[in-house]
Formats: structure tokens, C-alpha cells, sequence
């Protein structure tokens, strides 16, 4: 494009809390979708969705897993949810050094949303497919950025994850993404 735009889709989960009960139901579905081959595990460990419950207090929130971080946050933050304090690592979509969530358990590698990208894409992700309460709904929207702006980004992210586990662990888990897309 002339101008230097790109058009960019962007996808997003929005989450109603009033309507999640805590099933796991989405956990189940992301964990076999990502299993390889396919659907052949039900692992919620390998889930990129992770559903916070305190059963005692009617309390659910599933939280997708969002960027690596090499380091701690201060996790200062307190949540109130009726009059209840909870501390921001229940909720927090960070795959981090502090914790074993959002990490693959046998390589340790950041596990991250990728929205069920697959091809042929799916209508929806499957968390959201498998949801049958609607606490989870998809929505597309179209924006417009710079072109470099998506080269660099995806540039910035391998960077980071090449420091943090060298470049020949990345290299493995790629070659074996690409087996499982030709499932
Ligand atoms: S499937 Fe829906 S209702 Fe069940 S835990 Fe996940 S978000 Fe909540
Ligand atoms: S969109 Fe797909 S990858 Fe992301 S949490 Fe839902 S099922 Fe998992």
C-alpha cells in the first residue's frame, strides 16, 4: 500500500463473569486442540486458558495466556470482588518466572493465546466454541498499522524468547508446530 497502512484483524475473547461457572469446559477444548496430533490429549496444563476458581465464594474467572516475562512484577495490586481481596497473580495472563502456569510442563516454554490460528481457520476459538454458557465471546475488528509495524513485533517477540531459551529449543518447537499443522 502506498501509504504505508496495512489492514490488521484483530481478534478478541470478551468475558462476561456473570455467566462463567467455573466447568473448565474451555480448558479441556484448548488443551486438545493444541495437543499433538490434535485432539489426541486432554492435558489442562498445555491449556493457554486457565480458569481462576474459589469454588467457596462462587468466584470464576478464565484468563488467556498473554506475554512472556523474563522478569517478576511487584504484585502489588489487590482485586475486592464481594468484599473479598484477592492478590493479581490469580488473574494475571503472564507466563513468568514466579509460577508454573502458562508454561509447557515437559519444555518449560511460554505457552501463549494464538486464538486457535490453524488452517483452515476455525469460525471461532475453541474455548469459545465449547463454552455453552456465552461466558466467552469472540469479536473481530478491522484496524489499520503501519506495515512494519507486524514484522516487528513478531521480530521483538522471537528475540526474547531466543534470549531466554536459545535459539535451537525455539527452532525444535517450531519444526514440531509445523508437523502438527499438517495433521
Ligand atoms: S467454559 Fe465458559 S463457563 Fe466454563 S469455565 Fe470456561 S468460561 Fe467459564
Ligand atoms: S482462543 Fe484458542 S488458544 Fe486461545 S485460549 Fe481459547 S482455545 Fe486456547
Amino acid at each position: 500500500m502506498s501509504n504505508g497502512k496495512t489492514k490488521k484483524v484483530v481478534k478478541t475473547i470478551k468475558v462476561d463473569l456473570d455467566k462463567c461457572h467455573g466447568c473448565r469446559a474451555c480448558e479441556v477444548a484448548c488443551a486438545a486442540f493444541h495437543s499433538t496430533p490434535k485432539y489426541s490429549v486432554v492435558n489442562p496444563a498445555r491449556s493457554r486458558i486457565r480458569v481462576y476458581r474459589d469454588e467457596l465464594n462462587n468466584v470464576f474467572l478464565p484468563v488467556r495466556a498473554g506475554s512472556h516475562t523474563k522478569a517478576e512484577c511487584d504484585g502489588r495490586q489487590t482485586y475486592i470482588i464481594n468484599e473479598r481481596d484477592y492478590g493479581e497473580c490469580n488473574f494475571c495472563n503472564a507466563s513468568c518466572p514466579s509460577r508454573d502456569l502458562f508454561k509447557e510442563p515437559d519444555s518449560g516454554l511460554p505457552l501463549r493465546c494464538d486464538m486457535c490460528e490453524s488452517d483452515p481457520p476455525l469460525d471461532e476459538p475453541m474455548c469459545v466454541k465449547w463454552c455453552i454458557v456465552d461466558a466467552l465471546i469472540y469479536e473481530e475488528r478491522e484496524e489499520e498499522v503501519e506495515e512494519q509495524e507486524k514484522e516487528e513485533e513478531l521480530e521483538k517477540g522471537l528475540e526474547i524468547l531466543a534470549d531466554e531459551y536459545g535459539l535451537d529449543k525455539i527452532l525444535d518447537v517450531v519444526a514440531r508446530m509445523v508437523e502438527s499443522k499438517k495433521e
